[in-house]
């Protein structure tokens, strides 16, 4: 999160992929997740999760809790950062600071249990949509194969959170078809993308997750990001934000909530 970039630039809405009542998509998640044999552990530990974030900080605010829960159910977790969030403080210069925000990023994983980390590294406040980006995501997404996508909400205030949400999901379409040339990796298509709310909750949000059993995972990890919660503290807002969708949905004592972007899991 990188207030320097905040403004309330009008969202487009782009999203057009077939969303499947709430029910489903729990059933799913739900079936994901319960009790696993030793064959079940083996196939789901094929299950992979690609979340995309702006900055350092965002994936954990966002949904550090449900991450959690996939590594407890040993998918393999990666993460991808847009920006190292060089424009996060005023304390250090661009270079230094974005160093330190990539260490705490490695600290926060640790505490989840990510498997890998990629920095894209773009300017902190000016992320654009552009052809590069594009082809890196795409060639991302085609070599991390993920069964679940993790992305900024389209609606967020902050303009590097929705050119985040914006460049994953094209890449996510141009790296299910066979036209994407520029790549070498094969065609995939990922089955789910949730969006997940950071600067600005969401108004309307179809699918709840129950991360009581993993807050303080979440609120640790995010802790680690100590060049940003001495600024502010983020991990307050984001404990209490947890409680709040808890209480509101009766889902569980502390909940994340998402806007399914894409859902096409055949079962
Ligand atoms: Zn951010």
């Amino acid at each position: 999160m990188t207030i320097a970039a905040y403004n309330d630039e009008t969202v487009r809405h782009v999203g057009n992929s077939p969303i499947p009542c709430h029910t489903r998509l729990g059933k799913i998640l739900k079936a994901f997740r319960q009790g696993l044999t030793d064959g079940q552990r083996e196939e789901n530990a094929l299950k992979r999760v690609l979340v995309f974030a702006a900055h350092p900080d965002d994936d954990i605010f966002g949904c550090g809790g449900s991450l959690a829960k996939h590594v407890k159910q040993e998918n393999q977790v990666s993460a991808c950062y847009m920006t190292s969030g060089d424009a996060g403080s005023l304390d250090c210069r661009k270079k230094e600071l974005a160093r330190i925000r990539e260490d705490e990023a490695r600290k926060a994983a640790q505490v989840i249990g990510f498997q890998e980390l990629t920095f894209l590294r773009n300017p902190d406040g000016y992320l654009k949509h552009d052809e590069e980006n594009l082809k890196k995501l795409v060639e991302l997404i085609r070599k991390k194969r993920p069964n679940i996508v993790y992305v900024h909400a389209e609606s967020d205030a902050h303009q590097d959170h929705r050119v985040t949400f914006h460049l994953a999901n094209e890449a996510i379409g141009r790296a299910s078809g066979p036209l994407f040339r520029e790549s070498k990796e094969k065609p995939w298509n990922t089955d789910t993308v949730l969006a997940y709310e950071v600067w600005t909750p969401l108004s309307d949000f179809n699918y709840t997750e129950d991360v009581s059993e993993f807050i303080k995972e979440k609120v640790a990890s995010l802790r680690k990001h100590e060049s940003q919660v001495k600024i502010a503290r983020y991990d307050e807002a984001a404990e209490g934000l947890a409680r709040y969708r808890g209480v509101m949905t009766g889902k569980g004592q502390y909940c994340e909530v998402f806007k399914i972007v894409k859902a096409s899991i055949a079962f």
